[in-house]
C-alpha cells in the first residue's frame, strides 16, 4: 500500500522549502514535490540574494512576522553554520510624502524598531554616492540587510532530507483534491500520493492547480551593474564580484503561460527600465554586465493570500506574495506546519485570507 505522509508540500521552491524543513523538524513524514529540483531559475527565488526589511513599508501588519522570520533566519545561520543572512542595513530614500516612507516610520514606531531618519541636506553628507533631489529624505535601518535566497532553499532541502523528508523533484503536480475520507490525492505526472494534509506554494503559477484565485503573473527583470569601487566599498552596498543588483519592483510585463517569461534582453526595455533611476539618483552607476528574467505572483492589493482551499481544512496554499515574499519564508513555513498541526498561531492571518477580495 502507498505510503500516506503526514505532509505533502506542493512546490519547494522559497517558502516550500521551509515548510519542508519545519515539518521534518516537528517529526512529520513528509514529501517534497517540485518540477524543477530546487533552488534553479524557473521560479521566483534566483538571482542570489533578497532584501529583508523589518518596519515594513508595505504596512505594520507584516512586522510580527517579519520579526519572527528574522529570528527563524538567524537561528537557520546558526544551526547550519550556512552564512544566508548578511546585515548590512537597509537605506530607503523617497520623496518626503511617500506612502512606503510613512509606512516604514509608522511601523517602526508602533513596534519601537530602531531607524534612523535623515533630511536630505543630511542624507546627501552622509551618502553622497546618491544623487538626492530636495524634496527627498532617507530612513535607514541598521539591523535590516539581505538574504541568499538560492543558498536559502538548498540549505532547507538539505537539511529536511537529513531528517527524513522524501523527495520527488522534476515531477509536475496536475491536481490536488481530497478523497472521502478526507485525505488528499496529489496527481503528477508520475504518480499519485496520499497525504493527511497538503500545502500548495507553487508560486507564480499557482493558478494552474487553484484556477479561480485573483493571482497575476508578471515577468520581472534585475540587472548587476559594475559597481563603482567608492559605491560598493563606502555604504557597504551589496556587491558581489564587483557587481551591483539593481531591481525596480514596479513595473514587468503581465503574462499569462510560463513560455511568455522571456529571458533577460529579450524585449528593449529589459536594458532601459533602470535607466531614469540610474541618471537621477545613482550618476555614478552606469555599466550594465548581466541581467536575468524572475516573476511575481501579484495580488490585486499586492499583499500575500494565506488560507485553505474552500471547505478544504487540511489543504493549506500560499500565493500572491506580490515581489516581496522571500524574507517571509522562514516563517511561513513554520507557521504552515503549525496550521497543519490545529496549533494555536503565533500571528493574526486575518489580513491575509483569500475572502477579503470577496466583495
Ligand atoms: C526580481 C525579484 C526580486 C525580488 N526581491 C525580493 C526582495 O528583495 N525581498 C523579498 O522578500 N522578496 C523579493 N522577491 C519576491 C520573492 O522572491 C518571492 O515572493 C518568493 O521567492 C516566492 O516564493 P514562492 O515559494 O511562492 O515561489 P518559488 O520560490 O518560485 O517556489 C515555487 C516552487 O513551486 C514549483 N512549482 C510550480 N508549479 C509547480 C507544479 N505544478 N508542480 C510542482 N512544482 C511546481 C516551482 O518549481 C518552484 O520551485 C523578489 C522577486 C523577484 C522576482
Amino acid at each position: 500500500m502507498a505510503e500516506i505522509y503526514d505532509l505533502i508540500v506542493i512546490g519547494t521552491g522559497s517558502v516550500g522549502s521551509s515548510t519542508g524543513y519545519y515539518a521534518a523538524k516537528r517529526g512529520l513524514s513528509i514529501l517534497e514535490i517540485d518540477s524543477a529540483t530546487p533552488p534553479h531559475t524557473n521560479g521566483s527565488h534566483h538571482g542570489e540574494t533578497r532584501m529583508i526589511r523589518h518596519a515594513y513599508g508595505e504596512g505594520s501588519s507584516y512586522v510580527p512576522l517579519v520579526l519572527r522570520a528574522q529570528e527563524l533566519w538567524n537561528e537557520l545561520k546558526r544551526d547550519t553554520q550556512v552564512d544566508i543572512f548578511h546585515q548590512t542595513g537597509v537605506l530607503n530614500i523617497a520623496p518626503k510624502q511617500s506612502s512606503f516612507l510613512n509606512n516604514i516610520i509608522t511601523s517602526a514606531e508602533k513596534y519601537e524598531l530602531p531607524i534612523e531618519v535623515y533630511d536630505v541636506s543630511e542624507a546627501r553628507k552622509k551618502w553622497p554616492q546618491f544623487t538626492m533631489p530636495d524634496q527627498f529624505r532617507a530612513v535607514l535601518e541598521k539591523n535590516s540587510g539581505y538574504l541568499k535566497s538560492e543558498l536559502a532553499i538548498d540549505t532547507y532541502v538539505k537539511e529536511a532530507k537529513r531528517l527524513g523528508a522524501h523527495e520527488q523533484f522534476n515531477t509536475q503536480v496536475i491536481s490536488v483534491d481530497n478523497d472521502d475520507n478526507g485525505f488528499v490525492h496529489v496527481t503528477t505526472n508520475a504518480d499519485t500520493f496520499i497525504g493527511k494534509s497538503a500545502v500548495i506554494t507553487v508560486g507564480t503559477w499557482v493558478k494552474d492547480l487553484i484556477p479561480n484565485l485573483p493571482i497575476q503573473p508578471v515577468r520581472k527583470v534585475v540587472s548587476w551593474f559594475e559597481a563603482p569601487k567608492q559605491l560598493a566599498e563606502e555604504i557597504g552596498f551589496p556587491a558581489n564580484k564587483g557587481l551591483i543588483k539593481i531591481g525596480r519592483h514596479q513595473g514587468g510585463q503581465y503574462i499569462t503561460k510560463r513560455e511568455e517569461r522571456l529571458d533577460f534582453d529579450a524585449l528593449n526595455e529589459d536594458r532601459t527600465e533602470i535607466e531614469p533611476l540610474l541618471n537621477s539618483v545613482l550618476k555614478t552607476v552606469s555599466n550594465l554586465d548581466h541581467g536575468v528574467a524572475c516573476s511575481y505572483d501579484l495580488s490585486p492589493d499586492e499583499h500575500f493570500i494565506v488560507d485553505n482551499l474552500p471547505g478544504k481544512k487540511n489543504i493549506q496554499f500560499v500565493s500572491g506574495l506580490s515581489g516581496h515574499g522571500f524574507k517571509f519564508a522562514s516563517v511561513l513555513g513554520e507557521t504552515l506546519v503549525a496550521k497543519a498541526l490545529n496549533e494555536t498561531l503565533d500571528f493574526d492571518l486575518s489580513p491575509f485570507l483569500l475572502s477579503r477580495f470577496n466583495s
